[in-house]
């Protein structure tokens, strides 16, 4: 009998319970989304599995991979954005968990390939900027190695930006990706994200001639959450 798979105890419930919180904060429909989280030190990540039924999805749903992409545990077939997971992994020691959605109205401004201009103090508390877009993939990008290459695009916006501010980016014309230390945090993003999306959209509807909030209330706002000068919460 082959050696169980060893990895931090309680991953894939982490997974599968972060997997079923997109459903409850309404950032899916029908199976379009997916959570995963890693054990660095085993290294090896839990994702959802391909096309699951959210309102079935068991622990048996979430299959357990190595970085570079071999399946270790798990009898079904990983999402098919698995790659682009696995390449933000890859590239960032910092990321614990990985959440990419349809959500409605993240995934109409990256439909739109418009960034989500930072409006007001829900948003300056995520991001000190607007939430930007990742760049438009070659068609030969698109043709070989789609997912893999979404994640290289990602990974450019991040470098850009800096992985310690930066929470999340969008893909033009297809959707948000969020990260954070752990698949719980990159849920909590996701649903902000899913926030700061809507009332951006609602205030440019009220006022299309809106300006970005003033620079010193977003380092205000921004300083007190992130940073050596954090003051906001409990200091956990
Ligand atoms: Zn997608």
């Amino acid at each position: 009998m082959p050696s169980p798979v060893r990895y931090r105890e309680g991953l894939r419930e982490e997974v599968l319970a972060a997997n079923l919180a997109l459903v409850r904060h309404n950032l899916v429909t029908l199976t379009w989304g997916n959570a995963s989280g890693i054990d660095r030190e085993a290294g090896l990540i839990a994702i959802k599995a391909s096309g699951v039924a959210y309102d079935t999805m068991g622990i048996d749903d979430i299959v357990v991979l190595t970085l570079n992409g071999e399946i270790v545990e798990g009898e079904r077939r990983p999402s098919t954005d698995t790659p682009t997971h696995l390449e933000l992994y890859r590239s960032f020691s910092e990321i614990g968990g990985v959440i990419h959605t349809h959500s409605t109205w993240a995934t109409s401004w990256a439909q739109a390939e418009r960034e989500i201009p930072i409006l007001g103090t829900t948003h300056a508390d995520f991001f000190p900027g607007p939430v930007p877009l990742s760049r438009h993939l070659t068609a030969e990008e698109v043709a070989n190695a789609y997912e893999l290459n979404t994640g290289v695009a990602l990974k450019e916006v991040i470098d850009e930006h800096g992985i310690e501010d930066l929470p999340a980016a969008l893909v033009p014309g297809h959707g948000p990706f969020t990260w954070g230390k752990d698949a719980n945090q990159a849920l909590e993003r996701a649903v902000t994200l899913e926030a700061i999306a809507h009332m951006a959209f609602l205030s440019v509807a009220l006022r299309p001639d809106i300006q970005p909030l003033a620079s010193v209330i977003v380092d205000r706002h921004f300083t007190r959450k992130h940073g050596p000068g954090a003051y906001y919460g409990q200091g956990d």
